[in-house]
């Protein structure tokens, strides 16, 4: 059995130690519901209380700004539907056509209940640019939703100046940060949004938890009804270990964070030139300002299943597409929305190295490729 080379990091990340040890005891011993009055009940509610601290001081927020979720699908839904449905007039949405489905299939449900929405078209190179904006935003438009980081190809987009366009047309903002977050440096008021989406399991968090920045001011419906949690937005007993090791991941992530971005960059720049010295014919996906470690790579003619699965064989773990497009054989609506023609979009895999990962790695990933084009 070959050793597993785990390179999908954008997929899920491997659970940080010490954000597993910093859970632990709320699983076992301190178990207590933190809604209770009594003794056994502070230290859960504590921990709480710090995580979203913790958050919050991460992102530039205060901790009543943040809300905690099940991950990144559930923030998506409650920033796009909670916003928007709070109106009976049916206001307009803009968002991209290259968000991820959670935004995507929410703006499909708030379609579905008479809701308009415009789905911009990204340039070729996968950005959604001021002057796109300007051509779909409207006095009609409630929300505008643009990713941060766009989860198959890793562009970042200009968020700062879209924000700016949002509010300038009297739109609220929401950016859906979940490749972000805890990878490159995010302060909700330098980028201006109101609301801001991630998922811990992105940054060596748990799976499972997740949260939702709310700007302080700004009217959203509640997530779930029932009891007073998430300062009466969310109701449901929280998922106390969950939210401590998210803390403590997102925390480890961001004080090390030039450290891991200048560690990935490297793995990336040796992937890059051993690729470039085989003789592989290959085609980068999406422009130059993006996340650290996430490769978007066409091989044209060939099969981005097939190679998916030859590296599999030896131990090599990478996407052809977004995680949760894994059974879809169908060209990516990422890749469709930047334009990529179908030789190369057909050819395409996403290969995601993070912290974790080593140089013998990328030299396993390329000796494996060059096998497979037997070059
Ligand atoms: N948004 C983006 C950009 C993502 O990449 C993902 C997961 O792949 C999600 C949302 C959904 O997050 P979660 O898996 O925490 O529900």
């Amino acid at each position: 059995m070959s050793k597993l080379i785990y390179a999908d990091n954008a997929a899920t990340t491997q659970m940080d130690v010490a954000a597993f040890e910093a859970m632990k005891p709320f699983l076992i011993n301190e178990y207590g519901n933190a809604s209770q009055p009594y003794a056994f009940a502070r230290k859960p509610k504590k921990a709480l209380q710090d995580a979203r601290e913790m958050i919050a001081a991460c992102i530039g927020a205060a901790p009543e700004e943040i809300f905690f979720t099940s991950g990144g699908t559930e923030s998506d839904n409650w920033a796009i539907k909670g916003s928007t449905l709070l109106n009976a007039h049916k206001y307009a949405t803009v968002t991209s056509a290259f968000e991820h489905h959670a935004v995507l299939h929410s703006c499909k449900a708030l379609e579905q209940r008479g809701y308009p929405v415009a789905y911009m078209r990204p340039s070729r190179e996968g950005y959604i640019t001021v002057e796109i904006l300007k051509e779909y935003i409207t006095s009609q438009t409630y929300l505008t939703s643009v990713m941060l980081a766009n989860n198959e190809i890793g562009t970042v987009q200009p968020i700062k100046e879209l924000c700016a366009v949002a509010h300038e047309n009297g739109s609220f903002f929401h950016t859906d940060a979940v490749q972000a977050v805890g990878h490159i440096p995010v302060d909700v008021h330098d980028l201006g949004v109101d609301m801001l989406s991630a998922s811990a399991h992105k940054f060596n968090g748990p799976k499972g938890a997740g949260f939702l920045y709310i700007r302080g001011g700004l009217k959203i419906m509640s997530y779930s009804d029932g009891g007073a949690q998430e300062f009466g937005l969310r109701a449901g007993t929280e998922n106390v270990a969950g939210i401590v090791g998210m803390a403590v991941a997102l925390k480890n992530n961001c004080d090390a964070l030039e450290e891991n971005t200048r560690y990935v960059a490297r793995l990336e720049s040796k992937l890059v030139s051993l690729l470039e010295s085989s003789g592989i014919k290959y085609v980068r996906n999406g422009g130059t300002n993006r996340l650290p470690g996430l490769l978007s790579l066409s091989f044209p003619g060939a099969d981005g299943e097939a190679i998916l699965h030859r590296l599999d064989l030896t131990g090599i773990c990478i996407s052809t597409g977004s995680a949760c497009n894994s059974k879809n054989t169908e060209v990516s609506h990422v890749l469709r929305a930047i334009k990529l023609n179908d030789n190369c979009a057909k050819g395409a895999i996403r290969i995601s190295l993070g912290k974790n990962n080593t140089e013998e790695d990328v030299e396993a990933i390329f000796a494996a490729l060059t096998k497979i084009f037997r070059v």
